[in-house]
């Protein structure tokens, strides 16, 4: 079921067609960042609790326009998604993410971020697998994210993509948990290894006794499940208290990182295995 793209255009108007130039100009210019490699991995650190030691890095996608600077996924993932780029681009990730991973500790792991679309596609999961094996990543090195939508479109389909992934041993996290529709079944049949607290939840914390209770009982639903937590969008030392109270296990957030360039990721690895 692909979703309508951006081409049902029915009139134009004065001045419509400069937007509508703007947008093909947008178009060009992806198509060529992808093949000329300015779309780049960066990465955030995911730390365990109570030491904060990090376990692993989340891959968010930047563009390194030459004009404009740095630019982030919501200026351009929803483009490659309509042009149909997503999974190239997911490709070309894993790609730096491979090279990068070399010089980090063995013991440290990847979280990619994967798009709803891309669950209703029974290549994505080939051809991710593929490339992983191809640059020689140890797939269970590897945790696929996913979004609660992304699974309802056709449940089938996203079930047996899922089984892929697993079969490889990748682990499934299930993003922006509390956001979406997942129905308790969903999450006990998908065996999601990790749930990811959405930061609306954390950003009221600790003023919201409220979110805090949202947190005690998605915590409660996710060891009954035997499955991981981790909570998102952590930028205050009081929320890893309270967090960390809850028996959250790992957390992420601008607290512990901000999403960083490989060079940058390198030297964190470098001062932490220094201590
Ligand atoms: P996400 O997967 O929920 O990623 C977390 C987002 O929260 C990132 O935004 C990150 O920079 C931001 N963040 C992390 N910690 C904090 C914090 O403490 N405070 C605040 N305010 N924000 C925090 P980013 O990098 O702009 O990515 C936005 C979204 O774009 C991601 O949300 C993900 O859904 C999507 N995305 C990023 N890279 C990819 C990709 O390679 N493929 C796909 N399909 N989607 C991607
Ligand atoms: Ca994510
Ligand atoms: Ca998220
Ligand atoms: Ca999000």
């Amino acid at each position: 079921a692909k979703k309508q793209g951006s081409g049902n255009i029915c009139f134009f108007e004065a001045g419509m067609e400069t937007a509508g130039e703007a947008q093909n100009q947008r178009r060009r210019e992806l198509r060529s960042a992808l093949k000329q490699g300015e779309i780049v991995p960066y990465y955030q650190p995911i730390v365990q609790f109570p030491d904060r030691r990090i376990v692993a890095m989340e891959v968010l996608a930047r563009w390194n326009h030459p004009k404009r600077g740095v630019l982030e996924p919501g200026e351009f993932i929803e483009l490659a998604e309509d042009m149909n780029l997503i999974t190239p681009l997911t490709l070309e990730l894993i790609r730096q993410v491979a090279v990068d991973m070399r010089t980090w500790p063995q013991d440290i792991r990847v979280s990619i971020n994967i798009s709803p679309r891309q669950l209703q596609d029974a290549a994505l999961a080939e051809s991710v697998i593929e490339a992983v094996e191809q640059v020689g990543i140890d797939p269970t090195r590897i945790e696929i994210e996913l979004t609660e939508d992304s699974i309802l479109d056709d449940y089938e389909m996203a079930k047996s993509v899922l089984s892929i992934f697993r079969m490889k041993g990748m682990t499934l996290a299930l993003d922006d948990f509390g956001t979406g529709y997942s129905s308790l079944r969903h999450l006990q049949e998908l065996r999601f290894d990790r749930i990811k607290i959405d930061r609306s939840f954390v950003k009221k914390l600790p003023a919201s006794g409220e979110s805090l209770k949202l947190i005690e009982a998605i915590m409660r639903l996710a060891s009954s499940f035997g499955m991981a937590i981790t909570s998102e969008g952590i930028e205050r030392h009081e929320q890893v208290m309270l967090i960390e109270q809850q028996g959250v296990s790992s957390g992420q957030g601008f607290l512990f990182g901000r999403p960083m360039p490989s060079g940058a990721a390198n030297a964190l690895f470098h001062r932490q295995m220094a201590v």
